[in-house]
């Protein structure tokens, strides 16, 4: 039997999952132009699967447009091809809808592109859990643990290669069964896509090895995080401008006034970055998790971490140079995660703030996902980050799960949560 090529268009919507619709190959051309139709509640759908709450109803017609830059075509070894696009979604007459997630990062990258002249280099650094490798006690780091995954790792990296991204490492983590995986830094958009892809591609390899790649924030209560690290800096053309030696922390005036405003509005942030109820669990003290809204010259337990400069590296210092938010897991849509921390960097940059030191430690990350959405809510400046429909919305959405979850204990909460991401 001859095989119909198919092509998906996806999105990585609020729920931080791909989800979207397959079309021939065939009919590639006019589908990049007309796209795949969609409708408004779609982007309500929580990751656990219903729609818990939409103002939509059953009403509206939306289109996905795939974006040529965002294709990946991986033959793996069964001999299926996946091909898929990373997609925006539009209305019918084409113009971006604004609760499209992409849309969301892309606008603050036009505006911190607009209004200051900067553009945002990131990288993602991700980890997750393996289901299907043997654990032994004592593995932590161990090559031991890194042989056990077999080719799983240098599948990925693979994979990644051939959907055109840059691998950085792939290492055994502090849990058991957990590795994590990083990329080289790329502009912001296309950053979170890579985010996306590695996700995608570690559950389309663990799959066919009859496992699963897990990148639930926490799989059970007590267990080791997952997390999701944010690597930035920010870029003048081709001139890097995080980095000033004189500066506070070794920060330049800019970067100082971007990640100024990140701390700010952090409350408000980590409803985007950790936006599921598990989330909360991961950020307690003694994970190496962040619990503070601070900023510190390489600690990994700070929100904000000054990474090193290594004299080794052929890189110069200024280009080397970078701060990686520690805020985030894989419960997040990387646009929503990386949008949010740009438009907060922007108020930073936009009311000239600067860093200080902080010794007393008082401001303290939300302690649950009720407490963010509230934050966020709360936070008059973060109203101008999109329309209040769409601002409106995601409160909304966020609430309704965690009312969905309500009867659980967080042993019950974490396992929903692994199920599904
Ligand atoms: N697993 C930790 C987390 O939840 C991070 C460990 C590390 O520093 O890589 O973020
Ligand atoms: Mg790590």
């Amino acid at each position: 039997m001859k095989r119909e090529p198919l092509v998906f268009a996806g999105v990585c919507d609020w729920s931080g999952l791909v989800r979207g619709k397959a079309f021939p190959v065939a009919d590639l051309a006019s589908r990049l132009k007309k796209g795949v139709g969609l409708t408004h509640s779609n982007i309500m759908m929580s990751c656990f699967g219903p729609i818990f709450t939409t103002p939509f109803g059953t009403e509206g017609d939306l289109i996905i447009r795939p974006d040529p830059q965002a294709y990946v075509e991986v033959v793996f070894e069964d001999d299926i091809t996946e091909r898929f696009y990373l997609s925006d979604i539009t209305n019918t007459d084409g113009t971006p809808w604004d609760f499209c997630p992409r849309t969301f990062l892309k606008r603050a990258l036009d505006r911190l592109e607009g209004r200051f002249g900067l553009h945002l280099l990131a990288s993602f650094e991700q980890e997750f859990v393996l289901s299907n490798v043997e654990q032994r006690p004592g593995a932590t780091y161990a090559l031991d643990a890194f042989r056990r995954q077999g080719a799983f790792g240098e599948k990925l990296l693979g994979a990644m290669r051939l959907a055109g991204f840059a691998p950085d490492s792939f290492l055994p983590e502090y849990g058991p069964g957990q590795y994590e995986a990083t990329l080289h830094p790329e502009e912001g958009l296309r950053s979170a896509d890579a985010a996306v892809v590695l996700r995608e591609m570690a559950r389309a390899l663990a799959w066919r090895s009859g496992g699963r790649a897990i990148f639930a924030p926490m799989l059970t209560p007590d267990g080791i995080g997952n997390g999701t690290h944010i690597h930035m800096s920010l870029w003048r053309g081709d001139v890097p401008v995080t980095h000033d030696p004189a500066g506070f922390l070794g920060l330049g005036r800019e970067a100082s006034a971007f990640f100024a405003g990140i701390l700010d509005h952090m409350s408000a942030v980590t409803a985007f970055t950790a936006p599921s109820v598990a989330s909360y669990y991961r950020l307690t003290p003694n994970r190496w998790a962040p619990v503070h809204a601070n900023i510190r010259s390489q600690d990994r337990g700070a929100a904000l971490r000054v990474a090193p400069i290594f004299s080794t590296s052929e890189e110069t210092p200024a280009a080397q140079f970078n701060v990686e938010f520690r805020v985030a897991d894989a419960s997040a849509s990387p646009y929503l995660a990386l949008g949010s921390l740009v438009w907060a960097g922007l108020e930073g940059l936009e009311r000239g703030l600067s860093l200080q030191a902080s010794p007393d430690e008082s401001q303290i990350l939300p302690r649950s996902l009720m407490d963010a959405t509230a934050a966020l809510q709360a936070d008059a400046a973060a109203s101008s980050w999109w329309s209040e429909d769409a601002m409106n919305s995601y409160i909304a959405f966020k609430n309704a799960e965690i009312a969905a979850l309500e009867n659980l204990d967080e042993e019950g909460i974490c396992k929903r949560y692994s199920e599904v991401y």
